[in-house]
């Protein structure tokens, strides 16, 4: 069983960002693209102590790494692969959020979504019923799915091992509510072992 945990954003666009301690400066650490990897390591040890092998990529362009998760995926035929996106949500007020995507297109991907929602629902956190993202400028209703899909577009037409997920396990303006960067970072540490047991789950059940 594999997980591939990609860090999104980059060191030159780091996505969303609140001054989280209040002191008047919006510090590096303050960023979601330095943020992500608190719950990362925390999932990827939880993941590594099941015996999953852990793959880890960060920054972009998300194409690139998408195209090498389908191949390392094709690599090993019949192993599940999980591949998550990682981000933090930016949503005013301040209210905690747990929101998981998934390409509208992707079954694999809808279940992914639904056992890490249903893992953090059981862990207490305020969650959303997993959103399907999909591409449809038509559609008045559909641009604001338009960026979680872009950051996990290129997993669906990998092999059918492979299966992708957009996180957002919270908000940064939630964050910034929490008093410390002490409270912080045990708050992301927490969200990420969460998130690996969902993603535990999806790995069982696609094993059979
Ligand atoms: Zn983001």
């Amino acid at each position: 069983m594999v997980v591939i945990l990609h860090r999104q954003h980059s060191e030159s666009s780091t996505g969303a960002a609140v001054d989280l301690d209040g002191d008047g400066v919006l510090a590096t650490w303050e960023r979601e693209y330095h943020l992500t990897p608190i719950y990362l390591d925390a999932m990827a040890s939880v993941l590594a102590a099941h015996g999953v092998e852990v793959l880890r990529c960060e920054g972009r362009p998300y194409s690139t790494w998408h195209e090498w998760a389908c191949q390392e995926a094709a690599a090993r035929p019949g192993v599940p692969v999980a591949y998550c996106a990682a981000h933090l949500n930016s949503v005013p007020g301040g209210q905690s959020l747990s929101w998981m995507f998934y390409d509208r297109r992707s079954h694999g991907g809808q279940r992914l979504a639904e056992h890490i929602t249903e893992t953090m629902t059981e862990a207490g956190f305020c969650t959303r019923a997993p959103a399907a993202a999909y591409d449809d400028r038509t559609d008045s209703d559909a641009p604001w799915l338009y960026n979680p899909l872009y950051t996990i577009r290129g997993i669906y037409s990998g092999p059918a091992n492979l299966s992708g997920v957009c996180l957002e396990p919270d908000t940064v303006q939630h964050l910034a509510t929490l008093g410390s960067q002490q409270a912080i970072t045990r708050r992301l540490a927490h969200l990420g072992a969460v998130m690996a047991h969902g993603v535990l789950e999806w790995l069982r059940e696609r094993a059979g």
